[in-house]
């Protein structure tokens, strides 16, 4: 497996001079040729180029947080993923909770730009995860513990089996999971070290059901309210190979203390 995978979302945040001024004391405290982790930087559109600038003499990498599912065409306001890889991209955050919630993506949509961007030459950060309401029902509906695991999964094997159905053994290769329960994301509330292994133990499964021959080497990830104060036990779950960091990666403080804690 490759190495531990640090991602920090910025969401709609950030100018570019703000921009700027992040990634570059990022750099600046990791020093350009730290490897320990890969890190990836996200930051809206706007942002790319400054981003990209800032980080080119190291080994951080850029991501954009969205793509369009097709190639080109009268889409007004959308982005294709050869567009992404122009603009610099060698990542792209597909299926986040925000889209799917807040914006309504549908799991064909996020078929489609999975497909689309690996075409491309993208790697995918895939987001998946649990409702709260959907976390409750399967906690209400449990006569036994495979009653629940059954309900409490079942989003998530939706979720991937819907996006990851068209690809190869060696496409998949080049997709990260992030297991992002929507409860967690941006509330301050994160799932437990045992909650995370069980479902981190749930989505291996399904990748080597799905994939034999390369599914153990795909990377899964946790994300929702991960912060200084609790990466340390969140990391410490042998189950996770690195993490997906909204609000607490745009501090470079608290993003490089997550980013040592995870690479060293
Ligand atoms: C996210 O943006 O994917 C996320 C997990 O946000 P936060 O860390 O703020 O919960």
């Amino acid at each position: 497996m490759d190495k531990k995978l640090v991602v920090g979302n910025w969401k709609m945040n950030l100018l570019r001079e703000e921009a700027r001024e992040l990634s570059g004391a990022l750099v600046n405290l990791l020093g350009e040729g730290y490897d320990a982790c890969q890190v990836v930087l996200a930051p809206p559109y706007t942002a790319l180029e400054v981003v990209r600038n800032c980080i080119s003499a190291s080994n951080v990498d850029l991501g954009a947080q969205n793509v369009f599912g097709e190639v080109r065409g009268a889409f007004t306001g959308e982005v294709s993923a050869s567009m992404l890889v122009d603009a610099g991209c060698r990542w792209v955050i597909i299926g986040h909770s925000e889209r799917r919630h807040i914006l309504g993506e549908t799991n064909e949509q996020i078929r489609e730009k999975v497909s689309l961007s690996i075409s491309c030459g993208l790697k995918i950060i895939l987001c998946v995860g649990e409702t709260e309401a959907q976390r409750e029902e399967a906690i209400r509906k449990s006569e036994d513990v495979l009653t629940r695991r059954r309900f409490l999964f079942s989003p998530i094997r939706t979720q991937m089996e819907s996006a990851l159905r068209s690809l190869d053994e060696k496409q998949v290769s080049d997709i990260a999971i992030a297991y992002e329960p929507v409860w967690a994301i941006g509330t301050g509330k994160t799932a437990t070290s045992l909650e995370i292994a069980e479902i981190h133990q749930y989505i291996r499964e399904l990748l080597t059901e799905m994939f034999p021959g390369s599914g153990n080497n795909v990377r899964i990830l946790y994300g929702g309210s991960v912060k200084t104060c609790n990466i340390e036990d969140i990391v410490s779950v042998e189950e996770v190979d690195g993490v997906l960091v909204g609000g607490a990666s745009l501090s470079v403080d608290s993003f490089f203390k997550i980013i040592k804690s995870v690479g060293g």
